[in-house]
């Protein structure tokens, strides 16, 4: 598993030329390198750079610093996240930001298992801003930087250890002493060059010693998403003022802490009575399609738990899933 000794060099000189130019790309010695690092950092968790952009400069925008942001409500913050999805990040950075300015004076930690004490930092994140801030000799193996080696290697990436790769490496990999340039330049790689779907290897400077491009028994890759599919009913209490009763109090995992109306899973005989039908339609969520039927009744009174709130202007965070559901539910009217 030995790389190639050329490989940091040939990878920066590619990212020098080439890097995209993304708003928390700031200089080295930039005040606000942590925060818009930490913040691009928990944004891009599972979203692409085109989604996060402008949410990156809305925040930026009204939130000035890491301490302007530590300061602020988590309501506020929830808002402005609205429509990113998966907000538990949301909640994970304004804690980390707390953490960092009241524990640690505005200022990363140098170590890894500090900088993994920050709600919602695991290994990769870590080792992400323990490079990029601190420039210090480290990769965040995501998977665009499992697909480089895996290539480079042509090994199946159950077969390799990236850990004792680098281990074993890394006189190699962090010779250039750009530490924080690397960390990014091979994630930017991944992402434009060797791409998932048709790596441009004929413009690929490290074709030569690349084994997948050399090899005439290229390892496959299975990255299709297995889409579980499954079947809800959503049943909506809603009233003449143009209300919908929605709870945080559903037991469906997944959903936890969105505002929503009823939803189960579907069960023919358990079916409720006295509910109309209202449509059928799809919507997915992470891994899973749900398939789903969704009812309503007018009434004034709700079970507890449940309060009503407009279908037209809300003050509370309401996530898209629950907005395609006042969609549906505003023909009514
Ligand atoms: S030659 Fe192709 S497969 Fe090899 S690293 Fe370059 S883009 Fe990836």
């Amino acid at each position: 598993m030995h790389l190639n000794s050329n490989l940091p060099k040939k990878i920066l000189s590619w990212y020098d030329n080439n890097k995209r130019n993304l708003p928390w790309r700031v200089s080295k010695k930039s005040p606000k390198k942590l925060y818009y690092r930490l913040l691009s950092e928990f944004m891009l968790q599972q979203t692409q750079v085109k989604t996060v952009i402008p949410y990156f400069n809305k925040f930026t925008e009204k939130f000035k610093t890491l301490e302007i942001l530590s300061k602020r409500k988590e309501k506020e913050i929830l808002k402005l996240w609205e429509g990113l999805g998966y907000y538990r990040r949301a909640r994970n950075l304004l804690a980390s930001a707390k953490l960092l300015v009241q524990e640690y004076n505005s200022k990363l930690p140098k170590e890894i298992n500090e900088i993994k004490k920050l709600p919602g930092v695991g290994d990769y994140t870590a080792n992400a801003l323990l490079g990029l801030v601190h420039n210090r000799p480290t990769i965040a193996v995501d998977g665009n930087v499992k697909r480089v080696f895996t290539r480079i290697l042509n090994k199946r990436e159950s077969k390799i250890n990236f850990e004792k790769l680098i281990e074993l490496n890394k006189n190699k990999l962090f010779s250039t002493k750009r530490n924080s340039d690397f960390v990014e330049a091979l994630m930017e790689f991944g992402a434009l060059i060797c791409k998932p779907k048709d790596p441009k290897c004929n413009i690929c400077n490290l074709n030569k010693n690349c084994k997948y491009f050399n090899s005439s028994k290229k390892i496959k890759f299975f990255e299709k998403k297995v889409l579980k599919n499954k079947d809800y009913d959503i049943f909506c209490y809603i009233n003449k003022k143009k209300q919908i009763a929605l709870t945080k109090k559903n037991n469906v995992g997944f959903l936890n802490e969105f505002h929503l109306p009823e939803i189960k899973e579907t069960n023919i005989e358990l079916r409720k009575k006295n509910w109309k039908f209202l449509s059928n339609y799809k919507n997915s969520i992470s891994n899973i399609k749900l398939n789903i039927n969704l009812y309503y009744k007018f009434s004034n009174k709700i079970p507890l738990n449940f309060n009503w709130y407009s279908i037209e202007k809300n003050k509370v965070l309401i996530p898209s899933f629950t907005k395609k559901i006042f969609k549906q539910v505003s023909i009514l009217f």
